[in-house]
C-alpha cells in the first residue's frame, strides 16, 4: 500500500429544506461536513457510524452521484469534484459500487447476463461473444454458475444477488470499489462469504474499497483502517489494530463495547448511549457528540474539538485528547 489513489479533503454536503410556494430555502441538512481521508492502491477503509451520520452521502460523493458543497475529492491526482459527466466518463471505470440492497440496485427485468455486460459495453468495444465469455469469467469468479446467467434477479438468493452486484461492479475493471452496507441485508453466515470473497478480490485484483457499515464487528474483518463518524464528522480515524485494541474517541469506545468478542474474559463493559443522535438540520453547537458523551465538560458545549495525531497514524478529534493538531 503505498500511493493514494483517493483524496476526501474537507468534504462538506448540505442538503436545502425548502418550504413554501416559492420553495424558499429554510433550512439546511448538514449531511457531511469538513471530512478528510485517503485511500491507498490496494487499501480497504472502513467507514462507520449510526445510520445518518453521513458515511453513505461521503460513499455518493465520492461516485458522483451527488453534488458537493464544499471541499475537494482528488482521484489519481485530478480534481474529479467539479467534472462534467462527460469529463467523468474517463474516470467512471475505475470507480465502481455495491450497494446494500441487491434487489433495488439490480434492473428487476433484465437477466443476469446481460446486467453484467452493460458495464461492459458501456466502455469497452467487445463483440458479443468476446462479452459473454467475460461475463461468464466474471460469474465464475464471484461464485455464480454460468447456467444462472439466463436468470432475473428475483430467482437469486439474496447472498446470490449480491455476487451478480459484485460481478457487475467487477465488469469495467475498476480500481475503487464504494460498498455501501453491502452484507447488511444478508444472514451472519452469507456475510462473512461476501466479505470473504471481496478480500480474495482484493487480493488478487489490488482493489481499494470503501466499506461503509454501521457496524464495526463488520468492518473488523476486512478493513486496514477505520474512520468512524458522527453527525456528518469524522471523530477517529486510524489503522483497524489501534482502533479496536486502543479507541481514543468515546464515541468509539460505546461503538466497540457493543462488538462482541469471542473470549468472555476480554468482554468491554457496554456502554449506553442516553439520547437519539440529534438532527442533522441542528447539529449541536461545539463537540456535536456532547449531548451524549459521558466524559462532556464545559467547553465541549462552544468548542468544536480539532483533529489531532494522538499516535502515529491515529487521529482524534476530542478535548480530551492531546497531540498535535492537524493541519491541511
Ligand atoms: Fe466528549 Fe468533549 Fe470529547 Fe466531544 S470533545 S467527545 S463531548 S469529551
Amino acid at each position: 500500500m503505498t500511493t493514494d489513489l483517493l483524496q476526501v479533503e474537507h468534504l462538506t454536503k448540505h442538503y436545502p429544506i425548502r418550504k413554501g410556494v416559492f420553495s424558499r430555502v429554510s433550512a439546511q441538512v448538514h449531511a457531511v461536513d469538513d471530512v478528510s481521508f485517503s485511500i491507498a492502491e490496494g487499501e480497504t477503509l472502513g467507514l462507520v457510524g449510526e445510520s445518518g451520520c453521513g458515511k453513505s452521502t461521503t460513499g455518493k460523493a465520492i461516485l458522483r452521484l451527488t453534488e458537493v458543497t464544499d471541499g475537494a475529492i482528488r482521484w489519481r491526482g485530478e480534481r474529479i469534484d467539479a467534472l462534467t459527466a462527460s469529463e467523468m466518463r474517463r474516470h467512471r471505470r475505475e470507480l465502481q459500487a455495491v450497494f446494500q440492497d441487491p434487489y433495488s440496485s439490480l434492473n428487476p427485468r433484465m437477466r443476469a447476463v446481460d446486467i453484467v455486460a452493460e458495464p461492459i459495453r458501456n466502455f469497452e468495444s467487445l463483440d458479443g461473444a468476446a462479452i459473454k465469455a467475460r461475463v461468464e469469467s466474471l460469474f465464475e469468479r464471484v461464485g455464480l454458475r454460468a447456467d444462472q446467467m439466463v436468470k432475473y434477479p428475483y430467482e437469486f438468493s439474496g447472498g446470490q444477488r449480491q455476487r451478480l452486484g459484485i460481478a457487475r461492479a467487477l465488469a469495467p475493471n475498476p480500481r475503487l470499489i464504494v460498498c455501501d452496507e453491502p452484507v447488511s441485508a444478508l444472514d451472519v453466515s452469507v456475510q462473512a462469504q461476501v466479505i470473504n470473497l471481496l478480500m480474495d478480490l482484493q487480493a488478487e485484483l489490488g482493489l481499494s474499497y470503501l466499506f461503509i457499515a454501521h457496524d464495526l464487528a463488520v468492518v473488523e474483518h476486512i478493513s486496514h483502517r477505520v474512520a468512524v463518524m458522527y453527525l456528518g464528522r469524522i471523530v477517529e480515524i486510524t489503522d483497524k489494530r489501534s482502533l479496536f485494541e486502543s479507541p481514543q474517541h468515546p464515541y468509539t469506545e460505546a461503538l466497540l463495547s457493543a462488538v462482541p468478542v469471542p473470549d468472555p474474559a476480554r468482554a468491554r463493559k457496554r456502554i449506553i448511549l442516553a439520547g437519539d443522535v440529534p438532527s442533522p438540520v441542528n447539529p449541536p453547537a461545539g463537540c456535536r457528540f456532547h449531548t451524549r458523551c459521558p466524559y462532556a465538560e464545559a467547553r465541549c458545549k462552544v468548542e468544536v474539538p480539532v483533529m489531532r495525531e494522538t499516535a502515529p497514524g491515529h487521529f482524534v478529534a476530542c478535548h480530551l485528547r492531546g497531540g498535535e493538531p492537524v493541519v491541511a
